[in-house]
């Protein structure tokens, strides 16, 4: 990330810019809570699905999966986009 103060350029697992020894904000990023959102549409798309859809055999269980992965990178876009509308409103940055 960037450092706010001097613009260097800065690792954010550091904590502090190594050029001015400020500590990095730790507000919310709109880039956090996209991701965030992104993640956790998918997972309970994918868990959604895999609950739903009744698994009798293996091939089922592949079905699933393969209905899940899909339908969760659908909602994975649309949980970024909820994500990036929230991030808008509650991020500073
Ligand atoms: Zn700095």
């Amino acid at each position: 990330m960037i450092c706010p103060n001097c613009a260097a350029m800065g690792r954010r697992s550091d904590g502090v810019c190594y050029n001015c020894h400020q500590p990095f904000p730790s507000g919310l990023r709109r880039q956090t809570v996209m991701a965030w959102f992104a993640a956790a549409f998918a997972l309970i798309t994918l868990v959604a699905v895999i609950l739903i859809v009744p698994i009798r055999s293996a091939a089922d269980i592949g079905a699933s999966l393969c209905v899940g992965t899909c339908l969760a990178s659908a909602t994975a876009s649309a949980g970024a986009l909820m994500g990036w509308i929230l991030g808008t409103i509650i991020c500073e940055h």
